[in-house]
């Protein structure tokens, strides 16, 4: 039994539905998946569904944009009350500033007399978590770049000139905002940016787990960050970043996570949903 905690699907940037993702993650025989879109868990009933389905274990997640000291990391949440208000509150301003983002980078096309009307490119995105990659489809579709690779080497990669900063929540927010909702907070891919001094910091603000496992780790970067889950005390989770086809092959099944750690996940998502409870309690009396 293994399992994927970290994918994409079509509610942000990735191309597969999730009925589409619940199939292939069975025909791979993954036991268990948790879905992690961008700023949007309007994927996860359906993936729900699609998992109970198949006999998968299914553990409802997101992937926030989080900022420490200057650094742009992204923080995982699993295992959420689906249901919770001011959490679902929340998805709906990050995906706000999500859309405002998207008209700013197609201003900045325009001011190079580039033909591109937002309404094209959220109308190819079809959902409220659109982000660069629909830009560059957008863009590929206009015929003005041959394929996403070009269109973010030339217009949207970082300083490029329809480049436009990505909005981030301080890293204790958007723990915080995680633990109100009964879920628990990882931090994602730790080898795609050099966090590791700040790993002390995100502890002390509640931080329950690290990504070791990731398609972008070498096997030497997942024992190094192993080793510092076990010094810090985090739990260990994993998954490939699938996005389907919008970047390249779908990486689905690249990472293969073995159950005892969704053991040991579970189990801190029964302690978190168990804190929630006590203060709604709190509050209520
Ligand atoms: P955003 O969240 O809007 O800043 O967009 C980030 C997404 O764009 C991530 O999923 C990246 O992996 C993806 N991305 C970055 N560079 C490229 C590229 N050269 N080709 C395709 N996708 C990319
Ligand atoms: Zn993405
Ligand atoms: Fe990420
Ligand atoms: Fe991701």
């Amino acid at each position: 039994m293994f399992a994927d905690l970290h994918l994409h699907t079509r509610f942000s940037d990735g191309t597969f539905a999730p009925e589409e993702l619940a199939e292939e993650a069975h025909r791979l025989g993954f036991g268990c998946v948790a879905i992690t879109d961008h700023d949007t868990v309007e994927g996860c009933p359906a993936m729900s569904r699609a998992c109970a389905e198949r006999g998968m274990e299914f553990i409802p997640g997101v992937e926030l944009t989080a900022e420490l000291e200057g650094l742009e990391i992204h923080i995982l949440g699993y295992g959420f009350d689906l249901q919770d208000e001011p959490f679902l509150q929340a998805m709906r301003r990050f995906q706000t500033v999500r859309q405002q983002r998207i008209r700013d980078m197609v201003a900045r096309l325009n001011e190079m007399n580039i033909p591109l009307e937002a309404d094209r490119v959220f109308a190819l995105a079809n959902c409220r978590s659109p982000g660069r990659p629909h830009v560059a489809r957008a863009l590929v579709e206009a015929g003005i770049c041959r394929d996403l690779d070009e269109a973010f080497e030339r217009f949207l990669k970082k300083h490029r000139p329809a480049w436009v900063p990505k909005s981030r929540i301080p890293a204790h927010e958007a723990i915080a905002l995680l633990h109100r909702a009964g879920g628990v907070a990882v931090l994602a891919h730790p080898g795609l940016y050099y966090a590791d001094p700040h790993l002390p910091e995100l502890v002390r603000a509640g931080l329950d787990g690290l990504e070791c496992f990731h398609t972008k780790h070498s096997p030497s970067l997942t024992e190094h960050y192993l080793s510092l889950a076990a010094r810090h005390g985090l739990l260990v989770t994993g998954g490939s970043d699938c996005h389907g086809y919008n970047k390249g092959q779908p990486l689905v099944g690249s990472v293969r996570l073995a159950h005892e750690f969704v053991v040991q996940l579970q189990a801190r998502i029964a302690q978190r949903t168990a804190e929630r409870q006590q203060k709604l309690h709190s509050t209520l009396s």
